[in-house]
């Protein structure tokens, strides 16, 4: 690393807090010394009352970007010049890219979401998704599914602060694109073995299955899946959870959250190099397996 920084290397940030505990990092810094990019990563604990000033800093120091992390990613945005349609719709920005002074922000983790798919040959475009969860992850999945082409998205939450979020989810996707979205509380166990049964993908996009919720599963039991259901879990959790090994015993295909978070790199990674990550290269260093 040490040898590898000169008088041109440029800046790329995560501006959150905590931050500390970040993988991301190590992933991108590993990234870059692999495809030869003049670039470092560096973690800023920044919070909610220093992200105006702290996006100035990308401009004065002419940083080339910055990923975003809680609380600031719902703040963000007002402070950019410019931002992708899904980062408009989401309401939240992770990734900000610095072209000459001009800053445009993004939200990956949807695209991290789909890329990841792809890559494990999970393609949903045209058909229908069932998904758990309104809150952040969620949100951006369900804004890059249907801006991508998913043809249907049936979102269930359990009514929490979060349910309102889902609402306006639906609202939007069924406003702003072709994908038909609709609403339904987690505890009406009907509507979701319904929804369940005609879906290609099952996705879980809320902490259930990951510490503190590690006991929790957010389909009751195993009758609600078949083995042609494609199963999908968000949390970053390595170890298997309660719901995918129902899943597994009846013969679904699942996949862990790992690629999402690899993907939702990549793609910042490419915005501000302009060049891939090798992914294969990436996987093996960071022992990513999509199931387990
Ligand atoms: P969030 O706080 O914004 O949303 C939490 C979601 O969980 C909400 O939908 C909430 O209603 C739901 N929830 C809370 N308690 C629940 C319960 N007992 N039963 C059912 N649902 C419950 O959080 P987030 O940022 O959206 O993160 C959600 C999960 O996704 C976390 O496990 C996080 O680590 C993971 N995540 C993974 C990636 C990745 O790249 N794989 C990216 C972001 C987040």
């Amino acid at each position: 690393m040490a040898e590898r920084i000169t008088g041109h290397t440029e800046l790329i940030g995560l501006m959150a807090y905590p931050i500390r505990h970040s993988s991301s990092p190590a992933m991108q810094n590993e990234a870059f010394a692999a495809v030869g990019a003049d670039y470092a990563y560096l973690a800023f604990e920044v919070g909610a009352d220093e992200i105006e000033d702290a996006v100035k800093a990308i401009r004065t120091l002419k940083m080339r970007g910055s990923n975003v992390s809680m609380p600031n990613k719902t703040l963000v945005g007002q402070y950019l010049d410019e931002l992708s349609p899904a980062a408009e719709l989401c309401g939240a920005v992770n990734t900000i890219v610095n072209d000459n002074g001009y800053l445009k922000g993004y939200i990956t983790d949807g695209i991290g979401f789909m890329a990841a798919l792809k890559d494990n040959n999970i393609d949903p475009i045209g058909k229908k998704m069932t998904i758990v969860g309104a809150g952040g992850a969620a949100t951006a999945i369900e804004i890059q599914a249907a801006l991508d082409g998913v043809a249907e998205i049936s979102i269930f939450n359990i009514k929490d602060k979060f349910y309102v979020v889902g609402e306006e989810t639906v609202q939007k996707i069924n406003e702003r694109t072709n994908c038909k979205a609709q609403m339904f509380d987690l505890a009406d166990t009907e509507a979701l073995r319904r929804e369940m049964a005609d879906s290609y993908l099952f996705v879980n996009a809320t902490g259930a299955g990951m510490k503190p919720l590690e006991d929790v599963s957010v389909v009751p039991d195993k009758s609600f899946f078949r083995p042609e259901l494609i199963v999908v879990d968000v949390p970053y959790g390595t170890l298997l959870t309660k719901m995918r090994k129902m899943a597994k015993e009846v013969g679904c295909k699942t996949m862990n959250g790992l690629g999402m978070m690899l993907f939702q790199g990549a793609a910042g990674f490419e915005l501000w190099t302009g060049k891939e990550m090798p992914i294969d290269h990436m996987k093996e260093v960071l022992g990513i397996s999509y199931d387990d």
